[in-house]
């Protein structure tokens, strides 16, 4: 394949992910990415994912169950609501311990972490129904 096509490719995945906050697995940024690139094959995506994140443009999270893709690359952490699935990001942790303190820990570089629970919506929509 040519160089050119396949930066285009890349450049696509890594628009529509930038472009979204609700951090798609593989399988629902291909379908949004074939949109507009319509002969896009599954194996391909993963290819350029992999990339992206090998170049340090995108993460790639697990949520327990499935990989996911974030556009965001500045360390957050993620909570995830078990009764929508959703994922958000938590923007809030900012100090440098991350709010955790062991004797193991002799220096800290970034984290990843992922809390669980119920969002918000979900908790109201609880409330409403009891
Ligand atoms: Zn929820
Ligand atoms: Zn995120």
């Amino acid at each position: 394949m040519p160089i050119e096509r396949k930066s285009r490719q890349r450049d696509a995945i890594l628009a529509d992910l930038k472009s979204r906050y609700d951090h798609p697995t593989a399988k629902e940024l291909y379908n949004s990415v074939r949109e507009c690139i319509p002969n896009l094959s599954l194996g391909t995506l993963y290819r350029n994912l992999s990339q992206l994140e090998e170049n340090g443009q995108i993460i790639r999270i697990s949520d327990g169950t499935n990989d996911r893709f974030d556009a965001n690359i500045t360390p957050h952490a993620h909570f995830k609501c078990l009764s929508c699935g959703k994922l958000y990001d938590i923007v809030s942790i900012k100090n440098d311990s991350y709010g955790f303190s062991d004797e193991n820990i002799g220096q800290i570089y970034g984290y990843s972490l992922m809390l669980y629970g119920n969002c918000k919506i979900c908790c109201e929509n609880r409330e409403n129904i009891n």
